[in-house]
């Protein structure tokens, strides 16, 4: 009761808007309807392999000349959004500018994919591994943006999530570095902690997939601890 009230309370002061076109909200999604269907989707034509898109559409979805060249530890990663200015904006906004309340639009373009995608609908008994943050990249940003994307996957899906990756190592920031150097800064920065209990697949979770460096990786300590796994997937928002 005391929450709803001071929830009221606030909306009167700051009333919900939606985070692009500042139109008036009802629910707790911070989109509108009209933003959020004309947010640019990775639907037809895209590498079944790392989600990169193509222009055009195709019948089946090609690999890339990328990946055709490079081998994963996980099977495929899919992307929910386009790299388009307005989805970046809504990403960078949530993990740089601490509007943690983003999560609850951008788990919602991650269901449409758990849900729809014929591949994720084919995967039993899964769980959502969230990319882990070294503690003090965690205490400096107040929160782990993949951590708590798979906590508001798991309450509109059912799909449970556990925090079962750590990261030993403090590394620097990947945005300059090529793929190379990538897998080079990642190397050993991952463990699994706990065990596979019953699940049979994982989805590993994240933000954005770029190069695939930290999806690769994560995987790779994932199947080396559990060889029996059925599955190892990625699920990102974006597209990088
Ligand atoms: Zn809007
Ligand atoms: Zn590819």
């Amino acid at each position: 009761m005391i929450r709803r009230i001071f929830s009221v309370l606030l909306d009167c002061v700051y009333p919900t808007v939606c985070c692009q076109c500042e139109a008036l909200l009802d629910g707790d999604v911070p989109m509108c309807d009209a933003c959020y269907t004309s947010a640019v989707r990775i639907s037809d034509g895209y590498c079944k392999v790392c989600s990169e898109d193509f222009d055009g559409v195709f019948s089946e979805n090609p690999v890339c000349p990328n990946c055709h060249s490079l081998e994963f530890s996980f099977e495929y990663a899919k992307a929910a959004l386009k790299n388009t200015g307005a989805n970046r904006q809504l990403v960078l906004t949530y993990k740089y500018g601490k509007r943690q309340y983003l999560v609850r639009v951008l788990a919602k373009f991650c269901a449409e994919v758990l849900e729809e995608d014929p591949r994720f609908k084919g995967i039993d008994n899964a769980v959502l591994v969230p990319v882990p943050l070294h503690w003090w990249r965690k205490f400096r940003r107040g929160f782990n943006q993949s951590e708590l994307l798979s906590k508001e996957l798991s309450t509109l899906t059912g799909v449970p999530w556990r925090d079962m990756l750590k990261r030993d190592r403090y590394t620097t920031t990947q945005t300059r570095l090529s793929r190379g150097e990538r897998l080079d800064n990642l190397n050993g920065a991952f463990s699994v902690r706990g065990e596979v209990e019953g699940f049979r697949s994982i989805i590993i979770v994240d933000d954005v997939f770029t190069t695939g460096s930290t999806s690769e990786e994560c995987a790779k300590v994932l199947k080396k601890e559990f060889p029996k796994l059925e599955n190892i997937v990625v699920l990102t928002v974006l597209r990088g």
